[in-house]
């Protein structure tokens, strides 16, 4: 997957959501447009932002005279007003902005978005509620990514077990069928480790594999 680089972002909505989008992505160094109907959110942002302008979304004449139109990704994180939201995901799609992300607030939203053409939804309580689910029922599991139905990227936080063992002796690749991508040791992170890598108690381990391996790898393995 390539990154994302000297893209135009716009954040539209400076909620906790929207604003820590919009922060993040100027932390990395992107362009980005942040929007919102309210001055006092609009001048809370002006230091984390490339540009931050007060609008109204909804209006078709204002969304034309920010330019928004220029832009490759717009997010849409207008919460509570599902009216505004839709409305303002549709007239980015007449304005065929390339990808259009929004925040859902309920099923309903999500179905319209989804009929409008929205290119990702996102539920963002409902996800972090499935992550930390994860992460309570299984205290090694620190985050994951679902690469499809069958795949994940897990960090996992490595037991007693695994300490002064090289990846080869844990048998990652041979054993489990797995793969790890990078581990994490105080602060520094070595990324594609070489089997030789020695894994010390509590370092992060980034391991990519079928869910059924990396379940395995827990289970067996750790
Ligand atoms: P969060 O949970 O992320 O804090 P929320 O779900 O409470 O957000 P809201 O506060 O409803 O979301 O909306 C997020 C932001 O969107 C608010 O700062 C609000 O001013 C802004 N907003 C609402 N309507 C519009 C609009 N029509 N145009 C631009 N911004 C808008």
């Amino acid at each position: 997957m390539g990154r994302i680089k000297n893209k135009q972002f716009a954040v539209i909505g400076l909620g906790r959501f929207g604003g820590s989008i919009c922060k993040e992505l100027f932390k990395m160094g992107h362009e980005v447009l942040a929007i919102d109907i309210s001055e006092e959110r609009v001048n809370a942002y002006s230091s984390y932002a490339t540009h931050a302008v007060r609008a109204n979304a909804t209006e078709e004449s204002e969304l034309h005279s920010l330019g928004i139109r220029n832009f490759e990704y717009v997010i849409v994180a207008i919460g509570a007003n599902i009216q505004a939201s839709t409305l303002t995901t549709l007239l980015l799609k007449e304005l065929n902005i390339p990808n259009i992300w929004v925040k859902a607030q309920n099923y309903y939203h999500h179905k319209v978005l989804e009929k409008i053409g929205a290119d990702r939804i996102i539920h963002p309580e409902k996800d972090m509620g499935v992550k930390i689910a994860l992460s309570l029922s299984d205290e090694n599991v620190l985050n994951y990514i679902d690469l499809s139905d069958e795949y994940s990227i897990v960090e996992l936080s490595a037991t007693k077990k695994l300490h002064l063992k090289s990846i080869l002796e844990l048998g990652v690749r041979a054993r489990f069928g797995c793969t790890i991508l990078a581990v994490k040791h105080n602060g520094d992170i070595q990324l594609t480790p070489s089997p030789e890598t020695v894994i010390r108690e509590c370092d992060c381990l980034v391991l990519m594999g079928h869910k059924r391996d990396i379940k395995r790898f827990e289970t067996e393995g750790m």
